[in-house]
């Protein structure tokens, strides 16, 4: 067995795919099965370790096993099985508490948290970025900055899940959501379903929130900043408003423009700077759209939007 230190060593090296990395360092082998009630388990018998996974389940859902029964493993807690009851950071008490704060640092190491968020307020776009890139669930990628709020920069940060419009639970650390209270954030984000609702308090600080997850278990993280950050626009904000402007109802020309972006950042991403790659995009497709279109989309607004566009993909700006 290698030590913990070893362990979130390899997860950051090897990020997203530290977790199996470490099932494969440390011999246990994944099997992958369709499973009926339970998502994984672990079966031990001596030194000999085998994890269990319900191939059913979605791929951050499998990750999410495996990455919890090597923390068992790990910490050499007596694993059980996990069941779709058992959250990311459900606050159990006890040992399950330690396997579960272990289980986020392995799936998303602080070092690649920091370097996702690259904004605050963090918006649903945002956690759902972390999530894709980590390849974890939205509820997770949202539990682990909640957990890390102070050290990325957030004051405070819950996360309150739902069944329905009601409350189930909150975790945080900093911030306390009344169920009442949440109830009434998961109407008002509803509006906001890409973006993010800012509500006002009365003491000038704001309280912000996103909804993840599918509609019938949602999922809301929440935020408490002073206004002069609140009010900041999210780049996902600044995306729909270039947007809006460059395409306003011509649904045609956006479905072109997307379309071209995607082929684009597959092929080039990573090999140009920001600027670079904005300059030849333009090169490449605006020749495609009429006139009108592309005196829009090489005026100084449009490249605006091809660059919030193209900035996660071509860094070096
Ligand atoms: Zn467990």
């Amino acid at each position: 067995m290698i030590s913990i230190e070893a362990a979130k060593a390899i997860a950051e090296s090897f990020f997203p795919r530290g977790v199996e990395e470490i099932a494969k360092r440390i011999d246990v082998p994944i099997t992958r099965t369709p499973l009926t009630g339970c998502d994984g388990w672990c079966v031990c018998s001596g030194t000999v370790a085998d994890i269990v996974v319900n191939s059913d389940c979605s791929e951050a859902r499998q990750r999410f096993t495996v990455a919890h029964e090597l923390s068992h493993l790990l910490l050499g807690i007596e694993p059980q099985v996990v069941t779709s009851s058992t959250q990311p950071f459900k606050s159990d008490a006890g040992e399950e508490t330690r396997v579960n704060e272990l289980t986020g640092q392995l799936l998303l190491p602080e070092t690649c948290l920091k370097s996702l968020i690259t904004q605050i307020p963090v918006d649903g776009d945002a956690l759902r970025k972390v999530a894709r890139r980590g390849k974890v669930s939205e509820i997770m990628a949202a539990c682990r900055i909640a957990k890390r709020a102070t050290s990325l920069g957030l004051e405070n940060a819950a996360v309150v899940a739902f069944e329905g419009e009601t409350a189930k639970w909150c975790w945080s650390r900093t911030l306390e959501v009344p169920k009442p209270f949440a109830s009434f954030l998961l109407k008002q984000a509803a509006g906001f379903r890409r973006g993010l609702y800012r509500h006002q308090q009365e003491d000038g600080q704001v309280i912000t929130a996103s909804i993840l997850g599918d509609p019938a278990s949602p999922v809301l993280f929440v935020q408490l900043l002073p206004d002069s950050i609140a009010s900041q626009k999210t780049d996902g904000e600044a995306i729909r408003e270039a947007a809006d402007w460059l395409f306003g109802k011509d649904h045609h020309f956006r479905c072109s423009v997307n379309g071209c972006i995607s082929s684009f950042k597959t092929k080039h991403a990573q090999t140009m700077s920001l600027e670079e790659a904005v300059n030849a995009f333009i090169d490449k497709h605006s020749s495609r759209w009429g006139r009108p279109h592309r005196q829009k989309l090489e005026s100084l607004r449009g490249r605006h939007y091809l660059s919030l566009r193209l900035a996660e993909w071509f860094p070096g700006s």
